[in-house]
């Protein structure tokens, strides 16, 4: 029998489009081999019960075909190696990774590797292109996401590779571990919301894709809706792998017949925050506009307080703050005006806002999240100007006008008619008491007066323009 080759199994938890597994199936026999390691990242707790339930889904899905999933944990560059000798695995496949840290340390166990005499191939399933393919001429990174977008959209994104049918394993291959014994589950089942919203694995993964197939149409007008509910929540599985964004690319640009453009640039946005990130690593601490390191921010414990637990006193803030800890995700437009209100109202630097993020969000993911808060920030590469300061109530008004959302996440604002549920400290004394709602006792005052933070915000932008 043919020497088996290793796949690490990482963040592509799929039968389709699985390069790595698909390649190296037909070789010969396989053993999907899951790592976990800590020593370069440290995934939040939501996002440890998200890896824990999809990982738990891909056993059944590769036992199914005849295949298996095996379990270690410890520095991926330490424990590999044992595997390689335990198994007499003659190769390591892998899908690349993109986060530099990730991604120089694996470049570096590949040469070991080899060293050894171990053929190593590594593969994309992660993007929808290297971040080294889409560059300027002179081989610099843009910086600017349309002309990333432009440059990608007429670049040729390679098919998915067949859906893995089945699949070999050596006759002896000994379990180690089991998936519990890596302790991703909390010890304390804080997760029952996220367990109701989320269905975990490929299939669950596939059927939403084939659901937003059906109002993909409306995803450019009704995106920015939160209550809406056209925006595709598929980032949780593209951040575990669950769905390969190679095959969303061509679902949506081949099999789809309605204006499925919009959709794509979000994806494309998914691939320019990794490039950005790849080309500069210090994009997760550091403002990419240097001007920003002499920016003077507040620490302020009451405020911060306020923000974490979704009691600002802004019933839009406040609901996005209450869908994330509760289910682990929050609308991308909810994102931008949270993500605003703490770095700008409250002056708190963004990087303590994108912590919380990280972990709190089961998409939570390195590139799409500072990209993100350095794009709100002002901070970034292309991002909204510092000066375009949102003004939460007005945001709210325009993309939740009937206030769904916010009785959704707020209930204590949910017979608030909707002229004033935006901003309940403006509404009259006998509209606030018909709706049960005591300001300072069931629902804050606002922590801040919006145009004040907003003028006080303009002042500290001015000291470092
Ligand atoms: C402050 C802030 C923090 C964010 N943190 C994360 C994060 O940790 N993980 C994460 O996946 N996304 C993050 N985003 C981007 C975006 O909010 C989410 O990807 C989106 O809300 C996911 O919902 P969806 O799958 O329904 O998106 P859809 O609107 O259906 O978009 C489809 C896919 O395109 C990609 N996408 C959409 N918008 C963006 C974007 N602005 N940047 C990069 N990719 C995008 C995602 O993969 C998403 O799943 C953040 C945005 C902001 C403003």
């Amino acid at each position: 029998m043919n020497k088996p080759t290793i796949v690490l199994i990482r963040q592509d938890l799929r039968l389709h489009d699985h390069p790595a597994l698909y390649h190296a199936s037909k070789e010969g026999p396989v053993i999907p081999l899951y790592i976990h390691d800590e020593s370069l990242s440290q995934p939040g707790e939501a996002r440890k019960w998200w890896l824990h339930r999809n990982l738990e889904h891909y056993q059944k899905s590769l036992e199914a075909i005849g295949g298996c999933l095996l379990f270690d944990e410890g520095k991926l560059e330490e424990v590999l190696p044992k595997w390689v000798k335990k198994t007499e695995a003659a190769a390591v496949y892998w899908n690349r990774l993109y986060d530099p840290d990730t991604f120089e340390r694996d470049k570096k166990l590949a040469e070991e590797l080899a060293a050894d005499g171990i053929k190593v191939k590594t593969f994309e399933g992660t993007l929808l292109l290297p971040p080294w393919k889409i560059t300027k001429a002179d081989g610099a990174p843009y910086k600017v996401y349309t002309s990333y977008y432009k440059a990608l959209r007429k670049a040729e994104i390679p098919k998915p590779v067949p859906t893995l049918k089945s699949m070999s394993v050596p006759e002896i291959v000994d379990m180690h571990m089991q998936l519990a014994d890596l302790r991703l589950l909390p010890e304390i089942s804080w997760y029952k919301i996220m367990e109701k919203v989320w269905d975990p694995g490929e299939k669950a993964a596939l059927k939403r894709m084939k659901r937003f197939s059906n109002r993909v149409q409306d995803y450019d007008e009704g995106r920015d809706y939160p209550a809406a509910g056209i925006h595709s929540t598929l980032s949780p599985y593209l951040s575990v792998g669950a769905v390969s964004v190679r095959s969303l690319f061509h679902h949506f640009t081949e099999k789809i017949e309605k204006q499925t453009e919009p959709f794509i640039k979000q994806l494309i946005w998914r691939d320019f925050s990794y490039s950005v990130l790849m080309h500069f690593p210090q994009s997760p601490e550091e403002p990419l506009h240097e001007k920003f390191k002499a920016f003077q921010w507040e620490e302020n414990a009451a405020h911060w307080e306020s923000w974490i637990k979704g009691r600002t006193g802004y019933p839009i803030v406040d609901a996005g703050m209450r869908e994330l800890w509760a289910t682990g995700f929050m609308h991308n437009r909810v994102r931008m005006i949270a993500a605003s209100f703490l770095s700008k109202h409250l002056l708190i630097p963004w990087q303590k806002g994108a912590d919380w993020f990280m972990d709190t969000l089961i998409d939570a993911d390195t590139a799409n999240n500072s990209m993100g808060w350095q794009w709100v920030a002002g901070s970034g590469f292309d991002s909204s100007p510092y000066f375009r300061i949102f003004n939460p109530t007005l945001q709210s008004e325009k993309f939740d006008g009937e206030g769904e959302y916010i009785r959704m996440w707020v209930p204590e604002l949910k017979d608030m008619p909707s002229k004033y549920i935006h901003s309940p400290s403006a509404a009259p004394d006998d509209v606030l008491e018909e709706a049960g709602v005591k300001l300072g006792v069931n629902y804050p005052h606002p922590v801040v007066d919006h145009k004040a933070a907003r003028q006080r915000a303009l002042d500290r932008f001015e000291k470092i323009k």
